[in-house]
């Protein structure tokens, strides 16, 4: 058997070859490298809770929580710490690995910024990998997290660059990149993904993958989103995709970065069962559990625990 290379000088060409491939040709392919780098009876559990919601000064198209939106969820301050060591507990005793904590922000203010610290080491104390996602952060501000025992933090890419300006206007693609270099310069784990579906091409999927792909460091976790369109969101009526350019997509991340956690992040409660086993059948190997995530609807525990059963994947899920 020929070693596994891992590469990150992947090209567009490489990568639309991969992207059109015949079905089971990719299949294939996406299914023999999952096996050689994972067990393929393991899924990993994440669960997400929103520490801060709503009235965002960004204005991401797709997002319910924008300030810029109308009927925009309505704002929710900062939880306190006993409000989120107790939801940690619960994701703890339900068999949950990781606690992932979302905050509706551009980044994170200093005034509220030794309380996340505080909220990091105590939902590690309950022996929880811990995973935040504030919005653009400092050099100074990774490295505190990462002094506070921070696992991963997630900045999602969510599309390709030309297709970001169209979606995003209050800041730029570069200024991600530069967020996740600081994260990356402290040696905090990145967990970085993208959606599909909300109207970009195949070659801004292939784009985004490329990025991803071509980091020094492939990202620890990469987080795939189905996109459900909001209501009052300007992208509320974009049509649904073909679910098997979805799958696609999964199976191309997998095949590019071999050894990264991907993750069906939001939008499986309008995933099919079948369309979820084929996601796990090329390479997806992660969920987020809990009935919400952040303002959006998810399966429920007992739902995704008796899928996780079916498939005969080892799971401590407790519902
Ligand atoms: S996606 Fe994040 S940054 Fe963008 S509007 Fe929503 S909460 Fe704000």
């Amino acid at each position: 058997m020929k070693n596994l290379i891992i590469r990150h000088d992947w090209s567009l060409e490489e990568i639309g070859d991969l992207f059109y491939l015949p079905f089971l040709k990719l299949l294939y392919q996406a299914l023999g490298i999952h096996q050689r780098c994972f067990a393929l009876d393991v899924v990993q559990v994440s669960s997400l809770l929103s520490i801060k919601a709503g009235v965002c000064p960004e204005d991401c198209a797709y997002c319910a929580q924008s300030g810029h939106h109308q009927r925009a969820v309505k704002s929710e301050g900062l939880l306190g710490i006993e409000q989120v060591v107790v939801a940690a507990k619960e994701v703890k005793e339900r068999g949950g690995t990781r606690f992932c904590m979302g905050a509706a922000w551009r980044s994170p203010p200093e005034q509220n910024f030794a309380q996340i610290l505080k909220m990091i080491c105590e939902v590690k104390k309950l022996g929880l990998e811990t995973c935040v996602s504030l919005g653009m952060l400092s050099k100074s501000q990774a490295q505190a997290l990462k002094e506070a025992g921070l696992d991963y933090y997630n900045h999602n890419l969510d599309s390709s660059p030309e297709y970001y300006q169209k979606i995003i206007s209050t800041r730029t693609y570069s200024e991600r990149l530069a967020t996740l270099e600081n994260l990356s310069k402290v040696g905090i784990k990145i967990c970085c993904g993208g959606i599909i579906g909300m109207g970009e091409s195949i070659a801004d999927r292939i784009k985004l993958l490329q990025t991803l792909a071509n980091f020094p460091q492939h990202p620890h976790s990469v987080p795939i989103n189905y996109f459900i369109p909001m209501l009052g969101t300007p992208l509320a009526n974009v049509n649904s995709i073909d679910p098997l350019d979805f799958v696609r997509v999964i199976a191309v991340a997998r095949i590019l970065m071999p050894r990264s956690t991907i993750r069906l992040a939001g939008g499986r409660e309008s995933m099919s069962d079948e369309l979820q086993v084929l996601c796990f059948c090329v390479g997806a190997n992660s969920i987020f559990c809990g009935e919400k995530l952040l303002t959006a609807k998810n399966p429920t525990i007992a739902k995704d625990r008796q899928l996780l059963q079916r498939l005969g994947f080892i799971t401590n899920l407790i519902c």
